[in-house]
């Protein structure tokens, strides 16, 4: 279980069904997944025992990030270092792990940056509006929790880490290494409002055990990137979840 994702995938899996943790345990492999048909977002608590939340959990995501409610949540306490990230084809989407060393403290809990990633168009939306795109940064604490950063981006200026990123992205599944090092900061806009929720993973076993950091701000990126990432996954967004009696809180 090199893989960080595998990890998550296997400390995700035991929070979402304790039952299933042997079978996790004996690496029984994750079925094959997708956005639409048979294996698409609607069927995706049918295919695996180990994928039940994605179809009975309440706290799942993404949601409609609408009817925030101003509350002290403190600040995001980001401490990314620059590095040449691994870029990788995982099937699902154009990811970026990243080396130990890189932090987001809530409140007072670190969490370890383990990878970025991309999906089309974005997965939150803002009173109904879906952006071209949205990062979200995954990060675990010690006890397996998950605080994942998201930020919504729109075709626009050129964005040179998100270009570079590009560039090096496998057209198969499959990794790179990116040539220099990247600064994971250039995509947090400047202005630091965000929305936080409780919600999940928003690919299977779509775990709830993620508390979501979604940046009120968009950033730009140049269009012929976002084509790029389309010519590779035209559209890797989970359907907007119900957002049941979560509170869904803003820091400003
Ligand atoms: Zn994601």
């Amino acid at each position: 279980m090199k893989n960080p994702l595998d990890r998550r995938r296997f400390l995700a899996s035991m929070i979402a069904c304790p039952a299933c943790a042997s079978a996790a345990l004996a690496q029984s492999p994750l079925p094959h997944w997708e956005y639409d048909g048979a294996r698409g977002a609607e069927n995706w608590g049918q295919l695996d025992n180990r994928f039940q939340a994605c179809a009975v959990g309440s706290q799942q995501s993404p949601i409609d990030l609408k009817g925030a409610v101003r509350a002290d949540v403190g600040g995001l306490d980001i401490r990314w270092e620059p590095q040449p990230f691994e870029v990788v084809n995982n099937g699902h989407t154009i990811q970026a792990n990243a080396e130990a060393g890189s932090r987001l403290t809530l409140g007072r809990t670190a969490y370890e940056l383990k990878q970025f990633h991309f999906h089309t168009p974005s997965e939150h939306a803002f009173d109904g509006r879906r952006t071209a795109m949205e990062a979200h940064f995954v990060h675990a604490a010690s006890d397996g929790k998950l605080a994942v950063v998201g930020v919504l981006m729109t075709a626009g200026k050129k964005h040179d880490a998100f270009a570079e990123i590009m560039k090096a992205a496998p057209k198969r599944e499959g990794e790179a290494k990116l040539r220099r090092p990247i600064n994971a900061r250039s995509f947090l806009p400047e202005a630091r409002e965000f929305f936080r929720y409780e919600g999940s993973l928003t690919t299977p076993p779509c775990s709830e055990t993620v508390n979501w950091n979604v940046l009120r701000s968009t950033i730009e990126v140049a269009a012929s990137d976002i084509d790029t990432f389309k010519g590779l996954f035209p559209m890797n967004a989970r359907p907007l979840q119900a957002a049941n009696r979560r509170f869904l809180l803003r820091n400003r």
